[in-house]
């Protein structure tokens, strides 16, 4: 008898995703275990922090997403040990064996050391921490309503954000345009005017991995939003109330958001495997580990060089991309074959900086403006899943642009 060969994926974001997605009709056993029982679109959820969606609009359950994938099971729970000799996993106490493992476990934020700003600053990595963010954010605007002392109400209406990648410029145009579009409408006597965007960046340029044009309209874009940018700017430190940079300045603010770098998650340091730079797991150009052909890792959580050298960037299309490259050499293992080295495709750049503003770099043009900002709406659309959550999400979008408001201004305490 000819036993059915079991696949079993750890994380339901991108890369686990697609794996699960790709064996769909593959004569294998997949089971898909996270931790929470949705998957999570990570790229929009500054737009849950900034009140301009709700985070149902951004995830889905993993259930419903498999709904009519026979091959395929769901568990809930998380994973907290991996016997790669007996190939067994941990889970809950539970153990579940496998024949071919997919550790697509992803990442988390890395504080590099500043332990105290998990809980002093905020943070966008799941859908607590972006509406902890939101409610921190309007509460300060109700705070300042009625805040007499002009030096207080200066430090609540002073949001610095640290980290000049995609995310923290992203973060940085919504919240300035949050401000100069909505809140002035909802606090009339308030002086918004007094309100300041930083945007602290360690390097000589927003956007350090995108071409030098399109950092350079990204700053451009910025500072028309009144955002302040500081390059070659550290942060040293943060209280809760101040930040303080490299060279002792301080700036007075109750609001640090963090979106300066990314770790792989706590489980690959559990693992005795080797590691590379940011806990991220080395695999093989195969995207096996070497010691055990059978287990994959895909995603923010693997290692892996390009052809010039540089590690693969943590980003939701090489994780999709990985995910499906492990599919098919678990494919082909599974009928006697050999698995494949994997490469990546890069489709290009893309981050919007507000309203009618984002840079793209795309098949190796790049641009700026309006259409770039159409083709980041469009794209983020088509990427979110669920047809309700697509509509949801476009019906909103429409509706701030053309009547500059957003959605989801509500204060719920956890
Ligand atoms: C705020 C933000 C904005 C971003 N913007 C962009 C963007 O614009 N473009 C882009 O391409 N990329 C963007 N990224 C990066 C992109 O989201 C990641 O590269 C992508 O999510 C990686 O996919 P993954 O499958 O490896 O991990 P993830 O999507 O992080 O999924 C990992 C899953 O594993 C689960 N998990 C972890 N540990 C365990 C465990 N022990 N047991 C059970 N389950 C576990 C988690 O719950 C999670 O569901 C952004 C990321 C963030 C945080």
């Amino acid at each position: 008898m000819n036993v059915v060969p079991h696949v079993l994926i750890i994380g339901a974001g991108f890369a686990g995703l697609e794996t699960a997605r790709s064996l769909a009709k593959v004569p294998v056993r997949v089971t898909l275990i996270d931790r929470r029982n949705h998957h999570l679109f990570q790229p929009l959820l500054y737009q849950v922090a900034i009140a301009g969606l709700l985070p149902s609009q951004i995830a889905q359950p993993v259930r419903t997403i498999f709904r009519h994938q026979k091959n395929f099971t769901f568990q809930m729970g998380e994973v907290t040990e991996i016997n790669f000799d007996q190939r067994f996993v941990k889970l809950d106490g539970s153990i579940i064996a496998y024949d071919y493992l997919v550790l697509a476990v992803g990442g988390r934020t890395n504080f590099f050391g500043h332990d105290a700003l998990e809980e002093r600053g905020f943070q966008l990595k799941d859908i607590p921490s972006a509406r902890r963010t939101r409610n921190h954010l309007l509460s300060l605007f109700e705070r300042a309503s009625h805040e007499g002392d002009a030096e207080k109400r200066a430090a609540m209406l002073t949001f610095v954000i640290v980290g000049g990648g995609p995310t923290g410029v992203e973060t940085a145009g919504a919240l300035a345009e949050l401000i100069e579009h909505v809140m002035v409408k909802d606090f009339p006597r308030l002086n918004l005017n007094e309100a300041r965007v930083v945007l602290l960046e360690a390097g000589p340029a927003l956007l350090g991995a995108y071409p030098d044009e399109l950092r350079r309209a990204a700053h451009r874009l910025l500072q028309k939003k009144h955002v302040e940018i500081l390059l070659n700017t550290r942060m040293d430190d943060y209280d809760g109330q101040r930040v303080t940079l490299g060279d002792g300045t301080q700036i007075e603010s109750q609001t640090l958001i963090w979106t300066a770098g990314v770790k792989a998650a706590e489980l690959a340091d559990r693992l005795g495997v080797e590691q590379a730079s940011a806990g991220r797991i080395r695999v093989e150009p195969t995207l096996q580990l070497a010691r055990h052909p059978e287990a994959f890792v895909v995603g923010d959580a693997a290692f892996l060089a390009d052809a010039d050298g540089s590690p693969l960037p943590m980003l939701s299309t090489v994780a999709i991309q990985q995910g499906k490259a492990a599919a098919d050499s678990i494919r082909r293992l599974a009928a006697g074959g050999e698995a494949r080295p994997f490469r990546y495709k890069d489709p290009g750049m893309l981050a919007t900086v507000g309203r009618n503003a984002a840079v793209a770099r795309i098949y190796g043009l790049s641009f700026s403006g309006f259409l770039a900002w159409l083709i980041w709406v469009v794209l983020h659309i088509y990427r979110i899943i669920g047809f309700r959550n697509r509509l949801a999400v476009m019906f909103n979008w429409a509706w701030d642009y053309f009547f500059y408001e957003n959605q989801t201004r509500l204060i719920i305490e956890e």
